[in-house]
């Protein structure tokens, strides 16, 4: 008999999603008359603009003529795109990533979950508590994380953000190989600083760890201090990985684009006294496994750096920032202390009165038909909170506010 990876046994099946389905289906048959809206959604609901749409109509007819026909691309993404993103993403920032230490894919989610397979199967993993699950989840199917005591991994070190640390994960006691910062974060809707993410680059260099870094959110930032790149920082290209994505940049969920950066420059140990460079490494992995993003995807992709397509996006980006600062607003009105939404789509809400992130849910729900995402389900850390987006319409989120303030929390 075929025996199966037995760490996909011990994965805690998706409870989070499927708990807050039940409840609000439990809600929506006992209450048929009212209209559920979500606070917790965590796509984006703006159209692709108009920009892109155009590109991906004349990618699609290049396609059918014999003479612009696309086969098999690169399995590290057309040059056209590697080049915007440099030249675009980086160059004005003073960065000099050349384009081929950035790999096009089909989204961050992949490349986040995939990456874990080039480091050792002993090797320590670190996350910050709230976090993205894909990161725990992938080292998990790894057999990386050991065993499950209810509430976490016996050989994941968690870095705990809290509204005590200001959202900043403290550096450890223990040292890990790799270590994951998503910033501007889901779920709290903080971002690191200048300054706080220069020590976690200056620790990285010092122990010879690496830094994957997820920015899948860098287009919401506003504020000076938080940088857009980790690469803005000094030493950074010995130390990290970054991750960034169309999606929630420029509405490309459902479409499908992102890019990863490994630089030549990062290195790490080959197990037999020498080193060798990751970049070389995920080449080798991406051309073994992965077939490349879509062409008339990367084209699509591509205008959103053209002077049209970067201010539609742009508009996009205002839009969610209005709500973000709508629902932040409110919230605060109401008496409740809240977090982020100001370089995210994220608004990180202490729930009042000791209640459980699970029994603020249910508030919201029957008391105002509510849906918002309970920030337990995130991680131990994220007790005594819940996560609302500013993904919404604005008409939407007006309405979930006008509903908020007339219950009593
Ligand atoms: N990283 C974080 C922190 C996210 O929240 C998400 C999506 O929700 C992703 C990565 C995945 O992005 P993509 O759509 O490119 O796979």
């Amino acid at each position: 008999m075929v025996s199966v990876n037995r760490h996909f046994l011990t994965l805690q099946g998706g409870y989070l999603f499927s708990e807050i389905a039940r409840r609000v289906a439990a809600f929506r048959a006992a209450h048929p008359e009212k209209r559920i809206i979500s606070l917790g959604i965590g796509d984006v609901t703006r159209p692709l603009a108009p920009a892109v749409m155009a590109a991906l109509r004349k990618a699609v007819e290049e396609m059918g003529d014999a003479a612009s026909f696309h086969g098999y691309g690169p399995e590290q993404g057309y040059q056209f795109l590697r080049e915007a993103i440099a030249a675009h993403d980086y160059a004005p920032r003073g960065v000099d990533i050349s384009p081929d230490e950035i790999f096009i894919s089909d989204g961050a989610k992949s490349d986040l979950g995939n990456f874990q397979e080039l480091f050792a199967r002993e090797s320590v993993v670190a996350v910050t508590d709230p976090v993205y699950p894909v990161y725990v989840d992938s080292n998990i199917m790894a057999g990386r994380a050991g065993e499950f005591d209810g509430a976490r991994w016996s050989r994941i070190l968690y870095l705990p953000c809290t509204r005590e640390n200001g959202f900043v994960p403290a550096i450890p006691d223990t040292r890990p190989d790799v270590i994951y910062i998503c910033s501007p974060n889901n779920p709290t809707g903080t971002a690191l600083t200048r300054t706080a993410l220069q020590q976690w680059v200056d620790y990285a260099r010092g122990e010879g760890c690496v830094i994957l870094y997820d920015s899948a959110y860098e287009a919401f930032i506003t504020d000076s201090d938080i940088p857009h790149s980790i690469y803005e920082l000094e030493g950074a290209r010995e130390v990290a990985v970054e991750f960034r994505s169309f999606s929630k940049t420029a509405g490309f969920t459902g479409l499908r684009c992102a890019y990863t950066v490994v630089p030549r420059a990062l290195t790490v140990a080959d197990g037999r006294g020498g080193h060798v460079a990751l970049r070389d490494l995920w080449n080798r992995r991406q051309a073994t496994k992965y077939n490349g993003c879509p062409y008339i995807v990367q084209r699509a992709a591509e205008a959103v750096y053209s002077p049209e397509g970067r201010s539609q996006v742009m508009e996009d980006i205002r839009a969610y920032h209005a709500n973000a600062r709508r629902i932040a607003e409110a919230l605060q009105q109401t008496g409740l202390t809240v977090f982020g939404g100001v370089n995210a789509p994220y608004i990180w809400v202490a729930t009042p009165h000791g209640m459980s992130s699970w029994e603020f849910f249910d508030r919201l729900l029957t008391g105002a038909a509510l849906v918002c995402t309970p920030g337990s389900g995130f991680g131990k850390s994220g007790e005594g909170y819940v996560r609302l987006t500013a993904f919404g319409t604005p008409e939407d989120t007006e309405e979930a506010l006008r509903r908020l303030s007339a219950i009593t929390l």
